[in-house]
């Protein structure tokens, strides 16, 4: 067991996303994750979500003049070193984002772009797809799981074509990154197999991170904790070298190590 000790420099990460009341998924994780990395977690909530490792019962959504409302409460008093965008649910909470996002200018915005729940619930309405594709263009990460991705890179909504290998699953996510110029967290995770590889790739270069698959079913929420993971180190990053580029992979490499490491831990928790 260890502390992680507050410092005054902590990377202060901002969570834009929906909740789920039994901490595992959404804004808890995301806080949790940035808590456990170090850094210092802030959160403004998108959409309030009745939900647990079950399923999702409702969602209610505050009108977009309280999201700008929470957005400038945060800027207006503290300075944002990376923001994890996830569960965005409508057009217009993602135009208010954006055009919130823009004179901020974060160092770091890494988007999950949240869709649909395991459970098979929506989190996305299916006609904002199409902005969060365009959002992709203004960020500096997105972390799609293989069924958002194919939707990302798909022009016709009624032939979406989930990658089921790792090759293809790589060509999707190349595509993303040569049409939206973005770096894309390619996530394994999804497909059948023992192991379960990730990967870094932009329109010029795919760089993979092998894993080991976990043995558990308490994975709800994973994804959440892997994009918010990914924001606090590259914040981290930059904190110890303001004039460094990120490097995507180093951050991927360490990230991983600590969900590889999370999932087993939590593997015996009684937690749904
Ligand atoms: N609930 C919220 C609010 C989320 O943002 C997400 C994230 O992707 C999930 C649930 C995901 O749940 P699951 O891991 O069960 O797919």
């Amino acid at each position: 067991s260890f502390v992680v000790a507050p410092t005054p420099s902590a990377p202060r990460v901002l969570s834009i996303a929906g909740t789920d009341p039994t901490g595992g998924a959404g804004i808890q994780a995301d806080l949790k994750t940035i808590g456990a990395l170090g850094g210092y977690g802030m959160a403004v909530v998108t959409a309030l979500v009745a939900q647990n490792t079950r399923g999702v019962h409702s969602v209610h959504v505050p009108d977009v003049g309280f999201l700008v409302e929470q957005l400038d409460a945060v800027s207006d008093d503290v300075a944002i070193d990376a923001v994890k965008l996830g569960m965005l649910h409508s057009t217009p909470l993602i135009d208010a984002v954006s055009d919130w996002l823009e004179p901020v200018r974060p160092a770091i915005v890494v988007l999950d772009p949240v869709m649909v729940a395991t459970s098979g619930d929506r989190l996305l309405d299916a006609a904002a797809e199409q902005a969060v594709r365009e959002l992709c263009r203004r960020v500096d990460l997105v972390t799609p799981n293989l069924a958002e991705l194919a939707v990302l890179v798909s022009t016709d909504r009624a032939h979406v074509a989930r990658p089921r290998t790792w090759s293809d699953a790589i060509a999707q996510a190349r595509h993303l990154a040569t049409t939206t110029g973005t770096t894309v967290l390619l996530k394994g995770g999804h497909l059948d197999g023992v192991d379960c590889p990730d990967a870094i790739v932009t329109a010029s270069a795919v760089d993979e991170v092998p894993g080991r698959r976990i043995a558990t079913t308490n994975t709800h929420g994973t994804g959440c904790s892997l994009s918010s993971a990914m924001a606090t180190l590259a914040a981290e990053q930059l904190r110890q070298a303001p004039d460094e580029e990120v490097d995507w992979v180093a951050a991927l490499r360490a990230a991983k190590a600590w969900l590889t490491g999370a999932l087993e831990h939590g593997a015996a928790l009684l937690v749904g």
